[in-house]
């Protein structure tokens, strides 16, 4: 079909998407897709980043195929492709801290097109308890005074604790406030470093950090390289704070346990405030979840949020993950989040997951077994009838029964692409609840298997 058609479907479809679809994840998702092609098959829909495309398989795939085949009136299929160099500033996990750093413009608003912050790390977005108050009004005198309050500012955590995000979101008011400011890692500045000597910049490389009103130096304790690197940081550090302009930076550890750095580097960090963020307890667990789960415009239940949080205590970061593990499941398979279900997403991911655990190869052997097919024929490429269903079956049980990833699951069934497996474990889900004869099949085959 042409250009012009696909655009105008997708149009319609996202029309009827922002009905279905929660505001805040609708602009965070959807958005900033587009409609990239279709034939008699397939729709293939592109998005900004490898990511974007993994969620919107992961939890929009039937709602917007149902959409696209009423739309279209045509039975398609929905394929996702990531449509990269759009420009866009991606703002998820991955690649964004990859990009490299460019000045930040100095129209307001406009700072963040090409800036390496991640725009989800804000103060708006930042949840405050009594382990991280302390950090959290640091960071927003720094903010709100830079060169001013305290400088440097040196905030240390244990990792997932949101040492990243408070820079970030210091990054954000002072750009936003036509500050040039810069967030690096301390990785990148010793990259950065070591290039420009390679290629003979180093004035640039100078230039280009002396300059700034305000400069972010996360994960500190990664400071690696040679002397020179940190010479070179050494002498970073002493212009800019000697000049009144600020300097946050971030690390693991208090300074005087950054024992690899220079004793001269170490005292100077001390100089400022220095500001510990401690474990979330309960209470604000339990609020950082529901801010999450509010902010992907998913209904969860307290009881599942309470769960959570008394389960996972050690990181922020792991709790987000936990969440948008039964996130991604529910939408997959369709269910909502139970306490029960949460329960079992907790224990599969637990470490110490004491739970004795299937080999994906005993579902495989089980299920080729039941409809009398070798398991080989389910990884290899064959596409008779009966082998399409078994293998269908396959990716349905691998995925509900040991919570795989569809990507995990694609991968062991030879290499098959994580939306293959999204669609066949999806079928047999749809089906299951009205085919009582297929309901039977896969109730037999987990009897054989846990018999
Ligand atoms: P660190 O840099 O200390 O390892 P991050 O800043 O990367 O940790 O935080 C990990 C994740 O947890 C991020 O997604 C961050 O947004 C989130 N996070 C951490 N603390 C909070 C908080 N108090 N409120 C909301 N989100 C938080
Ligand atoms: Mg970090």
């Amino acid at each position: 079909m042409s250009e012009m058609q696909t655009r105008e479907v997708w149009k319609a479809v996202l029309g009827e998407l922002q009905l279905q679809v929660p505001k805040p994840m609708f602009e965070t998702w959807l958005k900033r897709t587009t409609g990239v092609r279709y034939d008699e098959e397939v729709f293939v829909v592109g998005a900004p980043t490898p990511f974007a495309v993994e969620w919107l398989e992961r939890r929009m795939y039937h709602a917007i195929q149902t959409i696209v085949q009423k739309v279209t009136r045509m039975p398609l299929e929905v394929r996702f492709q990531v449509l990269g160099g759009a420009g866009v500033n991606d703002d998820e996990e991955e690649g964004w801290q990859d990009q490299p750093t460019e000045a930040l413009g100095s129209r307001p608003g406009e700072y963040a097109t090409g800036s390496n912050l991640n725009r989800r790390y804000t103060f708006d977005s930042f949840v405050i308890g009594s382990s991280n108050q302390f950090a959290y009004n640091a960071a927003r005198a720094v903010a709100d005074a830079p060169g001013e309050a305290y400088n440097p500012l040196f905030l240390y955590s244990g990792v997932g604790l949101g040492k990243t995000h408070l820079l970030q979101a210091i990054g954000h008011v002072c750009a936003s406030r036509g500050k040039s400011t810069r967030y690096v890692t301390s990785e990148q500045f010793t990259n950065e470093f070591i290039t420009s000597i390679g290629t003979r910049t180093t004035e640039d490389f100078r230039h280009r950090y002396r300059s700034l009103e305000v400069l972010l130096v996360d994960d500190v304790q990664f400071l690696s390289g040679k002397e020179q690197t940190h010479e070179s940081f050494f002498h970073t550090f002493n212009d800019l704070h000697t000049s009144g302009n600020q300097v946050v930076i971030s690390s693991d550890r208090p300074p005087h346990g950054l024992t690899r750095l220079e004793d001269r580097l170490r005292s100077r960090f001390q100089w400022g405030l220095t500001a510990d963020i401690q474990v979330p307890d309960l209470e604000t667990r339990m609020a950082i979840l529901a801010s999450k789960s509010e902010h992907l415009g998913v209904q969860v239940a307290d009881t599942v949020l309470e769960l959570i949080a008394k389960r996972v205590r050690r990181s922020v970061r792991d709790l987000e993950g936990s969440l948008n593990r039964m996130i991604a499941e529910s939408q997959l398979m369709n269910v909502p989040i139970t306490v029960q279900s949460a329960a079992r997403i907790l224990d599969d991911s637990a470490p110490d997951d004491t739970r004795q655990s299937i080999d994906p190869r005993e579902i495989l052997e089980a299920v080729a077994g039941h409809y009398g097919l070798e398991a080989e024929s389910l990884i290899a490429r064959g596409r008779t009838k009966k082998v399409s269903r078994a293998r269908q079956v396959a990716m349905y049980m691998l995925i509900y029964e040991l919570n795989m990833t569809p990507t995990q699951v694609g991968r062991f069934l030879g290499g098959r692409d994580h939306s293959t497996i999204i669609h066949g474990a999806g079928k047999i889900n749809g089906e299951i609840n009205e085919d009582m004869q297929l309901r039977q099949e896969v109730m037999d085959i987990k009897e054989d298997m846990f018999a």
